[in-house]
C-alpha cells in the first residue's frame, strides 16, 4: 500500500492547533528580532489537521518492525524487550526536566543515580572504575583505546598497533583507527578461538594492546584469555574487552577477574535501554587501576553522603561527550539494575544462553551451524547449502519478514559464508522460539517446493526490496517536490 508523505498531505491553511486570543498586546516579530535573524521566507512545513498527523505517525510506526511488535533476533544487537517502567520513571519531571548546568546541590539525586550505576557496573564487571560518558559502544571503544594510548605515553612509549581477531565486532578495527592506531588481524582457529600461534607471531614492542570481543561474534566464549594475557604481558600490551554482549556473562564471569584492563558495556543492549533510531545510546567504559586516572572528566565524587563533580584531573584524557553522557539512558539502566537485582543478573544470562542453544539445536541439521560449540547468547548458521539450492541468506531473511518477525543479522561475521547471526535474547518465550525455528524450517522447504515465493519475498511489508544504500548515498531531501514517481 502506498502511503503519502506528510508533505503530500499538506493543504494550505490547514492546521492542527488553535491558540486562544492573546491577553497581552500583540507585537510584530520584526520589532523584536534583529533583521538578520529573521527568515526571508516562511519555513516549508506541512500544514495538516490533528487527525491527519496522528494517523500519519501511527501508520509510520506500524510500517517499521520494533521490539514492541514482535521477535527481533538481530545477532549482536541484543534487541531485548525494553520494560515500560523504565520509560515511565525516566520521564518523571525530576529526571526529564533537569538541566545539566544546574548547581550540584540541586541535582544530588541525579548524581547519586550515576554514582550508584557506576558502582553496579564495577561490581558486575570486576573493574575498579567506570565512566558513563561514551554515547555508544563504538565510542566506548574509542575512549578505551585513548586510555590505552595514554597508559603507554606516560611510560614514555608510543606503540602503534592494536591486534584484532578476525572474529571481532566490526567497530573494533574502526575505533582503533580513529584513535590513531593501525591494525593487525589475528586469525581464528577451527574452534572459533584466537589462534595463539598467530598471536605469538604478531606481538612485538609496537603492540599497544588487543581487543577481544567476548563472547566473539560467533557467539563462542573465548576460553584462552589467561594464555592471551601471558603473551600480551611480554610487551606490556593491554587487553580490551568488547563487552557489548555482557548479557551472556552476567553473574558467571567478570572480565576484570579474567585479566582484562578495560572494557565497554552497551546499556542499549545488555541493560534494556532502547536502541533509538541510531541513538541515543550509552557505552560506559570500565577499567582497572592501570587506567583509572585517565578516565574522562568530570568524575562523580562521593564525600560522605554528598556528591560533587571533579573536573580537575590532570591525567584525564578529557571529555568524550558533553556533560555526563546520555543521562536519560543512565536512569533507565539504573532502574533495570534495581529491578533485576544481584541474583537476577545471573538468571538473565542463563536464559539468554539457554534460548540461544535451544534455537541452535532446533535448526541444526537443516541449517549448517558451523562451529559445533556450545553457544553463549547467540549463534551463527551458514545458509551456504541453501544458496546452492537456490536461495541466499538475504532471500531467507527477506522471506522471514512475511512471518512477522525481524530477520537475524546477515553476512556477519565475515568469516562465515552466507551467515545468519541469531540472538534470541532472554526476554522471549519458548513459544516464540518455536515459531521462529518453524518459520526457518518452512522456508528451507520452500526453497525446493516453491522457490519463487522465497526469491521474491517479502510479500507482506509496506515496501519490498529496497536499494539499502541508496538513500544514504544519494541523499535528496527535496525528492517529494521534484518527483512525480511514487515509491511502491
Ligand atoms: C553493538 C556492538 C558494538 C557497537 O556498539 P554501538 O553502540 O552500536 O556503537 C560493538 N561491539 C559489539 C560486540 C557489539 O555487539
Amino acid at each position: 500500500m502506498y502511503r503519502k508523505l506528510i508533505f503530500e498531505l499538506s493543504k494550505e491553511g490547514r492546521s492542527g492547533h488553535k491558540l486562544p486570543q492573546p491577553d497581552v498586546p500583540v507585537k510584530n516579530i520584526t520589532d523584536m528580532l534583529p533583521g538578520k535573524k529573521l527568515r526571508h521566507k516562511d519555513a516549508d512545513l506541512p500544514q495538516v489537521a490533528e487527525n491527519e498527523i496522528v494517523r500519519h505517525f501511527t501508520s509510520l510506526s506500524e510500517m517499521n518492525h520494533n521490539v514492541d511488535k514482535a521477535f527481533y533476533p538481530l545477532g549482536s544487537c541484543t534487541m531485548k524487550y525494553n520494560p515500560k517502567i523504565n520509560e515511565k520513571l525516566a520521564s518523571l519531571p525530576g529526571f526529564a526536566q533537569l538541566h545539566p548546568d544546574q548547581p550540584e546541590q540541586s541535582v544530588q539525586g541525579a548524581l547519586q543515580i550515576m554514582y550508584d550505576l557506576q558502582e553496579y557496573l564495577k561490581e558486575l564487571t570486576g573493574f575498579s572504575a567506570v565512566s558513563l560518558q561514551p554515547a555508544a559502544g563504538a565510542q566506548g571503544e574509542m575512549t578505551g583505546l585513548l586510555l590505552i594510548r595514554k597508559y603507554h605515553q606516560i611510560k614514555g612509549r608510543n606503540p602503534k598497533v592494536i591486534l584484532v581477531p578476525d572474529s571481532a565486532h566490526g567497530t573494533n578495527p574502526a575505533s582503533a583507527v580513529i584513535a590513531g592506531f593501525s591494525i593487525k588481524t589475528i586469525r581464528s582457529d577451527s574452534k572459533g578461538m584466537v589462534d595463539l600461534n598467530d598471536l605469538e607471531r604478531q606481538v612485538d614492542e609496537n603492540t599497544a594492546g588487543i581487543m577481544l570481543t567476548n563472547p566473539s561474534t560467533l557467539g563462542i566464549f573465548e576460553s584462552q584469555v589467561l594464555e592471551i594475557r601471558k603473551i600480551m604481558d611480554k610487551v606490556d600490551g593491554l587487553m580490551y574487552m568488547d563487552g557489548a554482549n555482557m548479557n551472556a556473562l552476567f553473574g558467571i564471569v567478570r572480565p576484570g577477574d579474567m585479566g582484562f584492563d578495560v572494557m565497554h558495556l552497551n546499556l542499549h543492549k545488555s541493560f534494556s535501554t532502547p536502541h533509538g533510531g541510531g541513538g541515543p545510546g550509552s557505552g560506559p567504559v570500565a577499567v582497572n587501576e592501570k587506567l583509572e586516572n585517565f578516565l574522562p572528566v568530570p568524575w562523580i565524587v562521593k564525600v560522605e553522603d554528598r556528591f560533587t563533580l571533579e573536573h580537575n584531573v590532570p591525567a584525564s584524557i578529557g571529555k568524550v561527550h558533553s556533560f555526563y553522557g546520555n543521562f536519560a539512558l543512565l536512569v533507565r539502566a539504573y532502574i533495570y539494575c534495581r529491578m533485576i537485582g544481584r541474583d537476577g543478573f545471573r538468571k538473565v544470562s542463563e536464559h539468554a544462553i539457554i534460548n540461544a542453544n535451544y534455537l541452535r539445536k532446533k535448526l541444526q541439521g537443516i541449517y549448517d551451524v558451523g562451529y559445533d560449540m556450545p553457544s553463549m547468547h547467540e549463534f551463527v548458521v551458514s545458509a551456504e547449502a541453501q544458496k546452492n539450492r537456490g536461495a541466499k541468506a538475504l532471500d531467507i531473511a527477506k522471506r522471514l519478514l512475511d512471518f512477522g518477525v525481524h530477520p537475524p543479522t546477515v553476512y556477519f561475521p565475515l568469516i562465515v559464508k552466507e551467515a545468519l547471526m541469531i540472538e534470541p535474547t532472554e526476554t522471549e518465550s519458548r513459544e516464540m522460539l518455536d515459531y521462529f525455528a518453524d518459520a526457518l524450517i518452512k522456508i528451507d522447504r520452500e526453497i525446493d517446493e516453491n522457490p519463487e515465493v522465497v526469491l521474491s519475498a517479502p510479500h507482506t511489508t509496506p515496501v519490498r526490496r529496497l536499494d539499502e544504500a541508496g538513500a544514504a548515498r544519494n541523499l535528496d531531501i527535496n525528492f517529494y517536490k521534484k518527483s512525480s514517481k511514487k515509491p511502491e
